[in-house]
């Protein structure tokens, strides 16, 4: 079994179990709390669909390649938490006026714990083999998960406050604090995939090792200018305007966009570059000057 669908069991067996701990108290922070679980599934689902997706390769159809699908996935993600929000704060609002706390609820809150301790174990897992297999994206899962557990055992903290005080209507604003700690993680996944659908720059690091390379390796050439670069997924598109004396051959020119090309390559991983040469009389005087 893959990891992926090995994290896929433990979120669902986690979601059964806090929907029970839920049924069972009938406490407006515990259903937040499912909420949230039931978010991390849709999330783990879509991306697993979204990662295998954009690893095809180009076709006829695509022949840029597949790589925005992953940013799909997000917005799927971010209607999902949305949904999820506004069921909540619906719910909160409801109990705040009239707060009620049940009394089998003891069982429910330790049904919960197991799930955390569950969910506390597999992060532990997830981390100590991203960390081994140096996958950036079962970490951030790993990070993502602890922070759940967090929530949780915040949430299940403070119930037992409000079992031992009587105070209800802290039921109502744990799910309020829930409800919002979803949406923060949401605008953070729907704000990084919005740069990507709009063609976003390359990081100014990478852009800088990209103006570096060009000017170090195009001998022979005058200048390069118009340097666009985007990023899509893991992608790195770069285009420029390469200016060489307008009596070089066609090969020659063509020699150094190979250089330059596979130098490139070298520099940055999955760039894709495309150079467009020009005669000297088209020179800026203002792009990058050959080294
Ligand atoms: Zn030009
Ligand atoms: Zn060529």
């Amino acid at each position: 079994m893959s990891i992926a669908a090995a994290s896929l069991v433990v979120g669902l067996v986690v979601l059964g179990l806090k929907l029970v701990a839920w049924r069972i108290t009938g406490s407006i922070a515990l259903y937040s709390d499912a909420m949230e679980s039931i978010v991390n599934v849709v999330t783990a689902i879509t991306a697993f669909v979204a990662v295998s997706l954009a690893q095809k390769p180009a076709d006829a159809a695509l022949p840029y390649g597949y790589h925005k699908a992953e940013y799909f996935s997000a917005v799927i993600v971010g209607v999902v938490i949305i949904v999820a929000a506004i069921l909540i704060i619906r719910e909160a609002v409801t109990g705040l006026f009239s707060p009620e706390l049940h009394a089998a609820s003891m069982n429910g809150l330790l049904i919960s714990g197991g799930a955390t301790v569950i969910n506390a174990i597999w992060a532990f897992f997830l981390l100590r083999f991203g960390r081994k297999v140096r996958s950036p994206a079962l970490e951030a899962d790993a990070k993502h998960l602890f922070t759940d557990v967090i929530s949780t055992g915040g949430v299940l903290v403070g119930l037992v406050l409000a079992f031992v005080t009587g105070w209800a209507v802290l039921d109502p604003i744990l799910a309020g604090l829930v409800a919002l700690n979803i949406l923060w993680s949401g605008w953070a996944v729907i704000r990084d995939s919005v740069g990507g659908l709009m063609d976003v720059a390359t990081p100014l690091p990478t852009l800088k090792i990209i103006r570096e390379v060009i000017a170090s390796n195009a001998d022979g050439a005058i200048e390069a200018h118009d340097i666009r670069t985007r990023q899509a997924g893991k992608l790195t598109f770069v285009e420029f305007h390469l200016v060489v004396p307008g009596i070089m051959t066609v090969e020659r020119s063509h020699d150094i966009c190979d250089r330059l090309e596979a130098k490139l390559r070298e520099a940055v991983e999955d760039i894709q570059v495309t150079i467009h040469v020009e005669p000297e009389e088209k020179a800026k005087h203002s792009g990058i000057v050959v080294v």
